[in-house]
């Protein structure tokens, strides 16, 4: 990983937006989703900051992912979204995994009867977004009259999943919840005490009904709200920084980078920062997006290149080689990226954050950034 480019994660928004999580769940029990090394915002160090909070467990999506948390001293419960492949693993560290057919409920079953222990297991449902586990339509009786009668597993929670991360198909949504609390019902063999979940960070913001048990936030918990750069407590936890490698002095008429889509119509001062699409900075960026340098905007101007990038740095006043640079943070936001990308938040975040070093701060973030060169 090379170290020209500069992730700062900073813990204390983290702590703060799960307080935010808080006040919008009211006395829903709280699972922190940390799949994908939390977004791109390290998942030991994010699961440290979090693992005395009143959290019921955390979430991930490989056992691989929980194993890493548990060998580093994380001792709260841990759901397994989508993997239940190894069944003496997720008994040897005391994994909580979700079932999503009867197969593998089977196979935990037996692998726990062999070791003589007992695993406590979430059963998912598929109540619409077409993913993983058991169809609310045709499956119930299944988990109601084999999987809930399976020796060595222990039905300790029910989940579903929306289908829309955003919320902006609220009908289905409200279709889904309901095929959710109806499942309950054709259940009656399950735990009373299991929890029910069902809620992404979309839903823990305008869907009030949808809270149930418990909530399972990602997206907000790092600062971004599904909704866009919506009006809301939440604060980015990242932020991306590079150095000015390069300022050029340019004459007008001449091209800047591959393909020559960029033709300076001015005497121009150009940029050249140390970041590319190597690093996560998206070549859909190419000639959209902007950076901040000396508080001042810059666009990026040109290609995107693997390793590096240009920007038009002629109105900054004042600039110079090795001026910090904030490609994320500060000035641009997660959300304005994906746009133009084309995507979502969750995708440039977790495209920066986890190929490049991150450093973490646990007090807000400090002015400038230590030397990332
Ligand atoms: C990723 C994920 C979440 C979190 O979704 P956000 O939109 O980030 O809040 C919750 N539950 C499951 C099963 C997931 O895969």
């Amino acid at each position: 990983m090379r170290n020209t480019v500069s992730v700062e994660i900073d813990l204390k928004a983290i702590k703060h937006n799960f307080t935010c999580v808080n006040k919008y769940s009211e006395s829903a029990a709280v699972i922190p989703v940390i799949k994908a090394d939390a977004y791109g915002h390290g998942a030991e160090e994010v699961a440290k900051a979090l693992e005395n909070m009143r959290i019921y467990a955390f979430g991930v999506a490989y056992l691989c992912e929980a194993i890493i948390l548990r060998e580093s001293g994380i001792k709260n419960k841990i759901i397994v979204f989508f993997d239940t492949t190894n069944p003496s693993d997720i008994i040897k560290y005391d994994i909580i995994p979700v079932i999503y057919n009867l197969t593998t409920a089977q196979q935990l079953s037996r692998a726990a009867l062999k070791l003589n222990k007992q695993i406590d297991v979430h059963i998912n449902i598929d109540t619409g977004m077409g993913r993983l586990g058991f169809l609310f339509d045709r499956d119930i009786t299944i988990i109601n009259d084999k999987v809930s009668k399976l020796a060595g597993i222990n039905i300790t929670g029910v989940m579903s999943h929306f289908s829309e991360a955003d919320l902006l198909d609220r009908e289905f949504a409200k279709i889904q919840l309901e095929r959710f609390v109806n499942a309950k019902k054709e259940l009656p063999n399950i735990n009373k005490n299991a929890i029910w979940h069902i809620s992404n960070s979309a839903a823990v913001m305008t869907f009030k009904d949808a809270r149930l048990d418990a909530v399972r936030p990602g997206l907000m918990l790092y600062g971004y709200s599904p909704f866009g750069d919506a009006d809301t407590d939440l604060k980015p936890a990242m932020k991306v920084m590079t150095r000015l490698l390069d300022v050029r002095l340019i004459p007008a008429g001449k091209p800047i980078s591959y393909g020559r889509t960029f033709v300076t119509k001015r005497q121009s001062l150009i940029g050249v920062l140390p970041i590319g699409y190597a690093d996560g900075y998206s070549r859909l960026y190419s000639n959209q997006a902007h950076v901040i340098i000396r508080g001042q905007s810059a666009p990026i101007v040109g290609r995107v290149c693997m390793d590096v990038t240009m920007a038009d740095v002629t109105d900054i006043i004042d600039v110079q080689v090795n001026d910090d640079v904030i490609l994320l943070g500060d000035g641009t936001s997660a959300y304005e990226l994906s746009k133009i990308a084309q995507t979502i938040p969750y995708e440039v975040i977790i495209a920066l954050g986890n190929t490049n070093s991150r450093r973490y701060e646990n007090n807000g973030f400090k002015g400038r950034v230590s030397d990332p060169f």
